[in-house]
C-alpha cells in the first residue's frame, strides 16, 4: 500500500519550519485527517529512496509518547512524511505565560517515556528535543516527533542546518568526539532547556542576552548552566533539570534514572487534568493570535 500526495486533500498550513510547511491534509482513501511534512533537500533519487527506506521502519513502531507515523514519499528532491495530526500543535504556542509545574511534570514525563522507548525500541536518539517538536493533542495528550530516524536524513539535515536558537549541548557545540560525537546524553541536555523554557516562558539562552551567535555558542559551552527558578518551582523540580544540564555528558542521568526521580514518580502518580490545561492554553493562544492579526494595518489599496 502506497502513500501518494494524489490521495490527500491540503487544508491549512499547520507551521513553518527550517525546511519546508507542515499541511494539514485529509487522505482521502482512509478519511484520516494527517499532518504532511514538507521537507525540502537537494537529493539524489538514491538518497530519497533511502530516507523512505529507512522511515519505514515507523511501521512497526507504535507508543503513546511518539506521533504516529503513516508513511512518507518523495516528489522531485521534496522528502513527504505523512503523520499523526496533533490539534493544539506544539507546546511553543501553548506557554503564554508559562507552564503550571504539576502539568509540567506530566509533560516531562511524557517526553521522557518517548525518548526511552526511541531508544530501548528503535535505538536511536531524537537530537532535536525542543518545544516546537513536541505535540499536544485535544485529548491533553503530549507527544514527540521529528526525531532522528533515518540516517541519511540526518546526514543532508545535519549539511543544511541553520538553527538560531541552540537547544545543543555543549559536548555537541564543540564536537570533541568526531562529527557524530554526542551521544543519547545530548538530549537529555535539550530536554533540560526546554523545560525551563516552556516553564518561564522565555528560552534560557534567549539571543536577545548576546551580541552575537558566538557569544550565545560561548556561554553554553564555558558559562554556568541555567536553572530553574527555585523561588517559583519545588526543590525537586530544580533538582531534576539541574541534573539534565550537567556540563559533563556522562553526569546527566539516563532515562530510567530520570523516570526513577522524585519529581517524576511523583508526577506518575499525581492527578492533573491535561485535557482541562491543553484547552484552556489553546484557547489563549487562539486569542492572542487573532488579537495580534486584527491589530495588523491592512493591506495597502492595490494601484488600478
Ligand atoms: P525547525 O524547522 O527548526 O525544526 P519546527 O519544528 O517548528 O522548527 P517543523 O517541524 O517544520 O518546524 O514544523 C512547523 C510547525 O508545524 C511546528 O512548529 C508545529 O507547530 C506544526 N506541526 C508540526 N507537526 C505537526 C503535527 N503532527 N500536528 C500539528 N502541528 C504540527
Ligand atoms: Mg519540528
Amino acid at each position: 500500500y502506497q502513500i501518494s500526495m494524489a490521495q490527500m486533500k491540503v487544508l491549512e498550513v499547520l507551521g513553518r519550519g527550517q525546511y519546508g510547511v507542515v499541511h494539514k491534509v485529509f487522505h482521502q482513501p482512509t478519511h484520516v485527517t494527517m499532518a504532511l511534512k514538507e521537507i525540502r533537500l537537494e537529493l539524489n533519487k538514491r538518497a530519497l529512496q533511502q530516507i523512505i527506506m529507512e522511515l519505514d521502519v515507523l511501521h512497526k513502531a507504535r507508543s503513546p509518547y511518539i506521533v504516529d507515523f503513516y508513511g512518507a514519499f518523495f516528489v522531485e528532491s521534496c522528502v513527504y512524511y505523512c503523520m499523526e495530526y496533533m490539534d493544539f500543535g506544539s507546546l511553543d504556542r501553548l506557554y503564554p505565560s508559562g507552564i503550571p509545574e504539576a502539568v509540567l511534570a506530566k509533560i516531562t514525563l511524557s517526553v521522557v517515556k518517548g525518548l526511552q522507548f526511541l531508544k530501548t525500541k528503535l535505538n536511536i536518539m531524537h537530537r532535536d528535543v525542543k518545544p516546537t517538536n513536541i505535540l499536544v493533542n485535544k485529548k491533553g495528550e503530549v507527544k514527540l516527533c521529528d526525531f532522528g530516524v533515518s540516517g541519511e536524513l540526518n546526514k543532508s539535515l545535519a549539511k543544511t542546518h541553520v538553527g538560531c536558537q541552540s537547544y545543543m549541548a555543549p559536548e555537541r557545540i564543540v564536537g570533541t568526539s568526531g562529527p557524530e560525537g554526542y551521544t543519547i546524553q545530548s538530549d537529555v541536555w535539550s530536554l533540560g532547556l526546554t523545560i525551563i523554557e516552556v516553564a518561564t516562558a522565555r528560552f534560557p539562552y534567549d539571543t536577545a542576552g548576546f551580541t552575537n551567535i558566538f557569544d550565545q555558542l560561548n556561554a553554553i559551552v564555558n558559562g554556568d548552566p541555567p536553572k530553574l527558578p527555585s523561588s517559583r518551582y519545588s526543590p525537586n523540580a530544580c533538582d531534576f533539570v539541574a541534573k539534565c544540564l550537567a556540563k559533563e555528558s556522562k553526569n546527566r542521568p539516563n532515562y530510567q534514572k530520570l523516570l526513577d526521580h522524585p519529581w517524576l514518580a511523583e508526577a506518575e502518580s499525581s492527578e492533573v487534568d491535561m485535557e482541562e490545561w491543553a484547552s484552556r492554553a489553546h484557547a489563549l493562544f487562539l486569542t492572542r493570535s487573532n488579537a495580534s492579526n486584527s491589530s495588523k494595518m491592512p493591506p495597502p489599496a492595490r494601484p488600478p
